[in-house]
């Protein structure tokens, strides 16, 4: 059952509610891979149930366009100090709806219309919201793309400062949502400070490697950070733009009243709530057996012959490139599905294949580490995906593993599930 309870809702609309708790156990049943996801804590959940989903609030604390923010304005002041506190920075914007709003957001401080960025290419691991063709920011902004070396998978810096001093981006982005090796700040922040360059960081994906002492951190290199919260950090579907003092008012400036109307009050409190958990001496042993068990399943991977980009993992993520396994990252990945591993089909640096029917799949240990999955059933994950991915289409095979799967999970308690 969901936990908190939803008797009202099932009492209100018990179609919702059905869903609702189809949802929750699916969740709980599945070994879950996609490398955005995780599990809130319940905490987090009755925050993000709040009545403070009622309230208006645009501005900022103590700066408001709406009476009644006695509470409000609290909440708000409370994440932002946990969030400076946590990451060390000398600012936090806790508004952005979410991790693309917040780097829009970046764009509207920083950059004119037609101004040059510089982002990772989309197919090497980068963002969407780094300046990819489809994107606003590629269509808005003249954006030029690095990627990574072909025989090592990892970003070329050589690569990055000739293309920097070639194009003189105004805005550098590092960081991506397909990387599985450590993002070498230092090395961005030389490059931009050539050109002149605010370098951003985008650690959407790594933001609780970081907070969890598990991944160096960008403070002191990049000026200008931003992240989502629903990650690796394992709080609500949120973001957050961290800055240096120099920067601070430009980024506020953007988010509102540039680019937002009033904040989601609900989410800046289980925002808060999240920052506290990582304040906890705890979350810095979640975040380093998020990196054991995504080395741990590498490991158990390469071993049963699957290739992987970079060959390995420094962080939570594993981006395998099946080519070698004759089988396409979709069909793959909806195979899995059924044999109860959920995971995301994914291009490869390189990829000689279709975006929709890409190479890869793309495999992430944050939620599994929540539910307390350790090094010593990686092998055993390993085993469930080399079976899977081999009885494509074959619906016994596929449903025998989900069974052992959700054998397997219900020994692990889901926050969310009682
Ligand atoms: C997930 C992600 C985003 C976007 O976040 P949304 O909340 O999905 O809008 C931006 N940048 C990176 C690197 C991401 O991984």
């Amino acid at each position: 059952m969901h936990e908190p309870a939803i008797p009202s809702l099932t009492g209100a609309d018990p179609e919702v509610a059905r869903l609702v708790q189809a949802e929750a156990r699916r969740q709980f049943e599945k070994v879950r891979l996609i490398a955005s996801e995780n599990y809130v804590s319940t905490a987090v959940l009755e925050a993000t149930g709040s009545v403070l989903t009622n309230k208006y609030s645009e501005g900022y604390a103590g700066r408001r366009y709406y009476e009644g923010q006695q509470v409000v304005d609290p909440v708000e002041e409370l994440a932002v100090t946990r969030a400076r506190t946590l990451f060390g920075v000398d600012h936090a914007n806790v508004q952005p709806y979410s991790g693309s709003p917040a780097n829009l957001a970046v764009y509207l401080a920083f950059l004119e219309p037609g101004d040059t960025v510089m982002g990772m290419a989309l197919p090497a691991g980068g963002h969407l919201t780094h300046g990819w063709g489809v994107s606003a920011t590629g269509k808005w902004f003249r954006s030029v793309q690095y990627g990574v070396r072909k025989e090592t998978g990892v970003v070329d810096l050589d690569e990055v400062r000739d293309l920097a001093r070639a194009e003189r981006p105004k805005v550098i982005f590092c960081g991506g949502t397909a990387i599985p090796r450590t993002i070498d700040f230092p090395a961005f922040a030389e490059v931009a400070r050539e050109v002149g360059a605010v370098l951003v960081a985008d650690i959407a994906h790594i933001a609780g490697l970081v907070a969890g002492g598990a991944h160096p951190s960008p403070v002191g290199h990049a000026q200008v950070i931003t992240t989502t919260t629903h990650k690796t950090l394992r709080g609500p579907r949120g973001a957050m733009i961290l800055s240096d003092a120099e920067h601070a008012k430009a980024v506020d400036k953007a988010v509102f009243p540039g680019l937002q109307g009033g904040p989601h009050n609900h989410t800046t409190a289980a925002i808060a709530v999240a920052l506290g958990e990582a304040l906890d001496p705890g979350f810095g042993l979640y975040a380093h057996a998020v990196v054991q068990n995504a080395k741990a399943l590498a490991a158990a991977l390469v071993e049963r012959g699957f290739e992987l980009v970079s060959g390995g993992t420094d962080n939570h993520l594993v981006l395998v490139d099946l080519t070698s396994k004759g089988i396409g990252g979709k069909p793959a990945a909806k195979a899995m599905d059924r044999a109860g591993i959920e995971a995301n089909y994914n291009t490869v640096p390189f990829d000689p294949r279709k975006p929709f029917d890409p190479s890869g799949v793309r495999l992430g240990t944050a939620a599994i580490t929540t539910r307390g999955l350790t090094v010593e059933q990686m092998p055993q994950v390993a085993a469930w995906i080399d079976r899977a991915v081999a009885a494509v289409g074959d619906e016994g095979e596929l449903d025998r593993i989900a069974a052992e799967v959700a054998e397997l999970m219900a020994g692990y308690p889901m926050p969310g599930w009682a």
